[in-house]
């Protein structure tokens, strides 16, 4: 335990140090970004204007993965509130449902249980729930059978934790990806950072919860959070 204790104040150092530096970086950047903008009348007058927008594009990628780093270092003891999981799980939905009609995929919620209650940082627990509602839209839209894409989200309760179930009907991992999933960086997207799920599981890890993942090529992919229930 005092390995783990002291590994803990490590990773929350180096997280502070990490912040700080992103912080710092991201001023240079917004000012290249601004530059490069002054610049676009003479790249098109050369016929090179697809190098700005290839410069502009890459700034802003290194500006996502600041974002979602600092996000993600920031000091993470969550806040905790009792909440209906039943309603937090409505909310988040609500948040993802304009995005889904976009994509042409429905979002079905069951809650077993309505008064299955946990006590989480509502932020932090949303953001989880967002991250892995849009990995599954991705899937999804990667896909492109032309079955409807379908996000099958169920809550209850399982001993002594809430098991909330996200699933949908998308491309499924290879068994590669799946080894990697909660690395971070790790993506297999274009515009991916790689970010949201290794966040995802930190954050799950400090409410003393889990997650478990099962996937099929061509298939699907469900992910099962587990988090400790409270009466
Ligand atoms: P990002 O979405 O930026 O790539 P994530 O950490 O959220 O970063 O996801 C890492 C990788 O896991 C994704 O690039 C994708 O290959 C895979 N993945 C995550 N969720 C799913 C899913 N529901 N279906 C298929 N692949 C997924």
């Amino acid at each position: 335990i005092e390995q783990a204790a002291f590994q803990n104040d490590k990773l929350a150092m180096l997280g502070k140090i990490a912040a700080a530096i992103a912080h710092e970086i991201r001023n240079p950047l917004t000012s290249i970004r601004g530059f490069i903008q002054l610049l676009n009348p003479f790249l098109k007058n050369i016929g090179k204007e697809e190098y700005g927008r290839i410069i502009l594009s890459e700034i802003d990628r290194a500006n996502d993965i600041i974002y979602e780093f600092l996000n993600s270092s920031k000091p993470s003891a969550p806040m905790k509130q009792k909440v209906l999981v039943g309603l937090l799980l409505k909310e988040t939905t609500m948040l993802s449902e304009s995005e889904a009609l976009m994509n042409g995929c429905e979002i079905h919620n069951e809650i077993f249980d309505p008064y299955l209650t946990i006590a989480v940082d509502v932020k932090q627990i949303k953001q989880v729930f967002l991250n892995i509602i849009k990995n599954a839209m991705d899937a999804i839209h990667e896909k492109q059978d032309g079955r409807k894409g379908r996000i099958d989200i169920t809550a209850r309760l399982e001993g002594k934790y809430a098991l909330i179930s996200i699933k949908d009907n998308g491309k499924g991992m290879q068994r590669a990806t799946l080894s990697r999933l909660f690395d971070p960086f790790f993506t297999t997207k274009e515009e991916g950072t790689g970010l949201g799920l290794s966040v995802s599981y930190r954050i799950i890890r400090n409410h003393g919860g889990t997650i478990h993942v099962d996937s099929q090529l061509n298939e699907g992919t469900e992910f099962l959070i587990y988090l400790p229930y409270v009466e």
